[in-house]
Protein backbone atom coordinates (compact mmCIF):
# COMPACT_ATOMS: atom_id res chain seq x y z
CA UNK A 1 0.00 0.00 0.00
CA UNK A 2 1.53 3.23 -1.05
CA UNK A 3 2.04 5.92 1.45
CA UNK A 4 -0.47 8.66 1.43
CA UNK A 5 0.49 11.98 -0.32
CA UNK A 6 1.67 14.08 2.43
CA UNK A 7 4.59 11.46 3.35
CA UNK A 8 5.59 10.69 -0.04
CA UNK A 9 9.86 12.97 -0.77
CA UNK A 10 7.83 14.77 -3.27
CA UNK A 11 5.69 16.34 -0.71
CA UNK A 12 8.09 16.94 2.21
CA UNK A 13 10.25 18.80 -0.88
CA UNK A 14 7.61 20.28 -2.10
CA UNK A 15 6.82 21.66 1.60
CA UNK A 16 10.12 22.62 2.93
CA UNK A 17 10.53 24.26 -0.22
CA UNK A 18 7.84 26.47 -0.33
CA UNK A 19 8.60 27.11 3.38
CA UNK A 20 11.90 28.32 2.47
CA UNK A 21 10.78 30.28 -0.19
CA UNK A 22 7.77 32.09 1.74
CA UNK A 23 10.88 32.85 4.98
CA UNK A 24 12.42 34.01 2.00
CA UNK A 25 9.84 36.81 0.56
CA UNK A 26 8.71 37.45 4.53
CA UNK A 27 12.81 38.34 4.98
CA UNK A 28 12.92 40.54 2.09
CA UNK A 29 9.83 42.00 2.70
CA UNK A 30 10.85 43.17 6.17
CA UNK A 31 14.34 43.97 5.12
CA UNK A 32 13.20 46.00 2.36
CA UNK A 33 10.76 47.80 5.11
CA UNK A 34 13.95 48.34 7.48
CA UNK A 35 15.88 49.80 4.94
CA UNK A 36 12.96 52.38 4.01
CA UNK A 37 12.77 52.95 7.69
CA UNK A 38 16.23 53.71 8.12
CA UNK A 39 16.35 56.20 4.88
CA UNK A 40 13.57 58.03 6.56
CA UNK A 41 15.25 58.32 9.71
CA UNK A 42 18.66 59.25 8.36
CA UNK A 43 16.32 62.14 6.36
CA UNK A 44 14.33 62.96 9.66
CA UNK A 45 17.41 63.45 11.75
CA UNK A 46 18.95 65.84 8.72
CA UNK A 47 15.73 67.77 8.77
CA UNK A 48 16.15 67.85 12.88
CA UNK A 49 19.43 68.82 12.87
CA UNK A 50 19.19 71.77 10.14
CA UNK A 51 16.09 73.17 12.15
CA UNK A 52 18.41 72.94 15.27
CA UNK A 53 21.42 74.58 13.30
CA UNK A 54 18.86 77.26 12.00
CA UNK A 55 17.52 77.79 15.89
CA UNK A 56 21.37 78.37 17.05
CA UNK A 57 22.20 80.77 13.98
CA UNK A 58 19.11 82.58 15.33
CA UNK A 59 19.60 82.63 19.11
CA UNK A 60 23.05 83.60 18.39
CA UNK A 61 22.08 86.72 16.38
CA UNK A 62 19.37 87.75 18.91
CA UNK A 63 22.49 87.38 21.46
CA UNK A 64 24.31 89.27 19.55
CA UNK A 65 22.04 92.24 19.37
CA UNK A 66 21.31 91.72 22.40
CA UNK A 67 24.80 92.59 23.29
CA UNK A 68 25.30 95.55 21.03
CA UNK A 69 22.01 97.08 22.73
CA UNK A 70 23.66 96.51 26.21
CA UNK A 71 26.64 98.15 25.30
CA UNK A 72 25.18 101.06 23.28
CA UNK A 73 23.73 104.24 24.44
CA UNK A 74 20.02 104.12 22.58
CA UNK A 75 19.59 107.65 22.14
CA UNK A 76 23.27 108.37 20.39
CA UNK A 77 24.26 104.70 19.03
CA UNK A 78 27.57 105.92 20.78
CA UNK A 79 29.22 103.17 23.81
CA UNK A 80 26.99 103.57 27.07
CA UNK A 81 29.19 104.90 30.09
CA UNK A 82 29.38 101.35 31.89
CA UNK A 83 30.85 99.74 28.27
CA UNK A 84 33.23 102.49 27.71
CA UNK A 85 34.54 102.58 31.68
CA UNK A 86 35.02 98.84 31.58
CA UNK A 87 36.83 98.97 28.51
CA UNK A 88 39.00 101.89 29.72
CA UNK A 89 39.41 100.33 32.85
CA UNK A 90 40.89 96.63 30.80
CA UNK A 91 43.00 98.58 27.93
CA UNK A 92 44.35 100.99 30.81
CA UNK A 93 46.02 97.83 32.47
CA UNK A 94 46.97 96.25 29.12
CA UNK A 95 48.92 99.44 28.46
CA UNK A 96 50.36 99.73 31.82
CA UNK A 97 51.46 96.16 31.07
CA UNK A 98 53.45 97.27 27.65
CA UNK A 99 54.63 99.90 29.84
CA UNK A 100 52.85 102.71 27.64
CA UNK A 101 51.24 105.57 28.56
CA UNK A 102 47.11 106.24 27.84
CA UNK A 103 45.21 109.28 26.30
CA UNK A 104 41.75 110.62 26.84
CA UNK A 105 39.15 113.19 25.89
CA UNK A 106 36.18 114.37 28.24
CA UNK A 107 33.97 116.59 26.03
CA UNK A 108 30.97 118.68 27.00
CA UNK A 109 28.59 120.19 24.75
CA UNK A 110 29.11 124.43 25.50
CA UNK A 111 25.50 125.88 26.62
CA UNK A 112 23.50 122.89 25.96
CA UNK A 113 20.70 124.03 27.99
CA UNK A 114 20.36 126.97 26.06
CA UNK A 115 20.15 124.85 22.89
CA UNK A 116 17.04 122.65 24.60
CA UNK A 117 16.05 126.29 26.07
CA UNK A 118 15.62 127.84 22.61
CA UNK A 119 14.86 124.81 20.19
CA UNK A 120 12.99 122.04 22.71
CA UNK A 121 14.43 119.12 24.06
CA UNK A 122 13.57 116.85 20.98
CA UNK A 123 16.36 119.10 18.87
CA UNK A 124 18.53 118.99 22.23
CA UNK A 125 18.27 115.19 21.20
CA UNK A 126 19.14 115.75 17.76
CA UNK A 127 22.18 117.67 18.39
CA UNK A 128 23.68 114.94 21.02
CA UNK A 129 22.90 112.45 17.52
CA UNK A 130 24.73 114.37 15.39
CA UNK A 131 27.99 114.85 17.77
CA UNK A 132 27.67 111.22 18.45
CA UNK A 133 28.06 110.66 14.79
CA UNK A 134 30.65 113.50 14.27
CA UNK A 135 32.56 111.96 16.97
CA UNK A 136 32.53 108.80 15.33
CA UNK A 137 33.11 110.04 11.64
CA UNK A 138 36.18 112.49 13.38
CA UNK A 139 37.91 109.59 15.63
CA UNK A 140 41.07 108.03 14.67
CA UNK A 141 39.62 103.74 13.89
CA UNK A 142 41.38 102.29 17.20
CA UNK A 143 39.43 105.47 19.51
CA UNK A 144 36.53 104.60 21.34
CA UNK A 145 33.73 106.85 22.01
CA UNK A 146 31.30 106.48 24.73
CA UNK A 147 28.45 108.85 26.10
CA UNK A 148 28.93 109.29 30.01
CA UNK A 149 26.65 111.54 30.75
CA UNK A 150 23.82 113.90 29.31
CA UNK A 151 25.45 115.84 27.11
CA UNK A 152 29.35 114.50 28.12
CA UNK A 153 31.53 111.95 26.22
CA UNK A 154 34.22 109.88 26.57
CA UNK A 155 36.78 109.33 23.75
CA UNK A 156 39.55 107.08 24.83
CA UNK A 157 42.31 107.26 22.74
CA UNK A 158 45.00 104.44 23.67
CA UNK A 159 48.74 105.02 23.89
CA UNK A 160 49.26 108.20 22.50
CA UNK A 161 51.82 110.70 23.00
CA UNK A 162 50.45 114.58 24.25
CA UNK A 163 50.81 116.29 20.33
CA UNK A 164 49.23 112.92 18.87
CA UNK A 165 46.57 113.04 21.39
CA UNK A 166 45.95 116.81 20.72
CA UNK A 167 46.21 116.81 16.57
CA UNK A 168 43.24 114.08 17.51
CA UNK A 169 40.80 116.40 19.65
CA UNK A 170 41.47 119.03 16.66
CA UNK A 171 40.51 116.51 14.49
CA UNK A 172 37.25 115.87 16.33
CA UNK A 173 36.77 119.88 16.96
CA UNK A 174 36.89 120.01 13.04
CA UNK A 175 34.43 117.03 12.62
CA UNK A 176 32.21 118.86 15.06
CA UNK A 177 32.51 122.20 13.48
CA UNK A 178 31.24 120.14 9.65
CA UNK A 179 27.83 119.16 12.33
CA UNK A 180 24.75 120.83 10.42
CA UNK A 181 21.67 120.54 12.72
CA UNK A 182 18.73 122.45 11.53
CA UNK A 183 16.07 124.62 13.57
CA UNK A 184 13.79 126.23 10.80
CA UNK A 185 15.89 127.72 8.62
CA UNK A 186 18.54 128.52 11.07
CA UNK A 187 21.90 126.41 11.64
CA UNK A 188 22.39 125.34 15.49
CA UNK A 189 25.63 126.50 16.41
CA UNK A 190 27.17 123.51 18.30
CA UNK A 191 30.72 123.82 19.75
CA UNK A 192 32.05 121.37 22.34
CA UNK A 193 34.93 121.92 25.25
CA UNK A 194 37.51 119.13 25.76
CA UNK A 195 40.02 118.42 28.36
CA UNK A 196 42.78 115.86 26.99
CA UNK A 197 44.88 114.33 29.51
CA UNK A 198 47.75 111.86 28.80
CA UNK A 199 49.16 109.52 31.78
CA UNK A 200 53.27 108.18 31.50
CA UNK A 201 53.62 104.64 32.23
CA UNK A 202 55.13 105.01 35.10
CA UNK A 203 52.28 107.54 36.87
CA UNK A 204 50.24 104.34 37.92
CA UNK A 205 47.06 105.93 37.45
CA UNK A 206 43.37 104.89 37.56
CA UNK A 207 40.92 105.53 34.91
CA UNK A 208 39.23 107.24 37.30
CA UNK A 209 41.65 109.58 38.16
CA UNK A 210 42.61 110.40 34.44
CA UNK A 211 39.18 111.06 33.99
CA UNK A 212 39.57 113.48 36.82
CA UNK A 213 42.64 114.99 35.55
CA UNK A 214 40.95 115.47 32.17
CA UNK A 215 38.14 116.79 34.03
CA UNK A 216 40.32 119.56 35.36
CA UNK A 217 41.28 120.67 31.95
CA UNK A 218 37.81 120.54 30.73
CA UNK A 219 36.92 123.00 33.30
CA UNK A 220 39.76 125.21 32.18
CA UNK A 221 38.26 125.05 28.63
CA UNK A 222 35.31 125.97 29.75
CA UNK A 223 36.76 128.85 32.17
CA UNK A 224 38.81 130.04 29.38
CA UNK A 225 35.89 131.01 26.79
CA UNK A 226 34.73 127.54 26.05
CA UNK A 227 34.81 126.11 22.34
CA UNK A 228 38.79 124.77 23.41
CA UNK A 229 41.34 122.09 23.98
CA UNK A 230 42.72 121.92 26.94
CA UNK A 231 45.44 119.75 28.06
CA UNK A 232 46.55 118.21 31.58
CA UNK A 233 49.74 116.09 31.94
CA UNK A 234 51.59 115.20 35.07
P1 LIG B 1 28.32 124.43 29.87
O1 LIG B 1 28.77 125.11 28.64
O2 LIG B 1 28.87 125.04 31.09
O3 LIG B 1 28.58 122.96 29.82
O4 LIG B 1 26.76 124.65 29.95
P2 LIG B 1 25.62 123.59 29.68
O5 LIG B 1 24.36 124.36 29.49
O6 LIG B 1 25.99 122.70 28.60
O7 LIG B 1 25.65 122.74 30.99
P3 LIG B 1 24.56 122.33 32.01
O8 LIG B 1 25.17 121.25 32.83
O9 LIG B 1 24.05 123.55 32.74
O10 LIG B 1 23.36 121.76 31.15
C1 LIG B 1 23.37 120.50 30.63
C2 LIG B 1 21.99 120.27 30.09
O11 LIG B 1 21.92 119.04 29.36
C3 LIG B 1 20.95 120.17 31.17
C4 LIG B 1 20.11 118.97 30.79
O12 LIG B 1 18.75 119.26 30.76
C5 LIG B 1 20.58 118.64 29.39
N1 LIG B 1 20.48 117.22 29.08
C6 LIG B 1 21.01 116.18 29.75
N2 LIG B 1 20.73 115.02 29.14
C7 LIG B 1 20.00 115.34 28.04
C8 LIG B 1 19.39 114.56 27.00
O13 LIG B 1 19.49 113.33 26.93
N3 LIG B 1 18.72 115.22 26.04
C9 LIG B 1 18.58 116.60 26.05
N4 LIG B 1 17.93 117.17 25.06
N5 LIG B 1 19.13 117.33 27.02
C10 LIG B 1 19.83 116.74 28.01
MG1 LIG C 1 27.96 118.78 31.41
MG1 LIG D 1 27.70 121.43 28.82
Amino acid sequence: MEDPLWQSWKFIVAAVLTTLLVVWIVARWRFADLVRQRENLVIEVARQTERIQEQNDALEQANRELYELSIRDPLTGAFNRRYVFEHGIRDLGKRRAERLGYALILIDVDHFKKINDNYGHATGDEVLRGLAHALDHGRDSSAVVGRIGGEEFLVLLGPLTAPVALRQAVALQESIARLRIAAGEARIPVTVSMGVTVSLSHENLSLEALINRADQALYRAKQNGRNRIELAVA
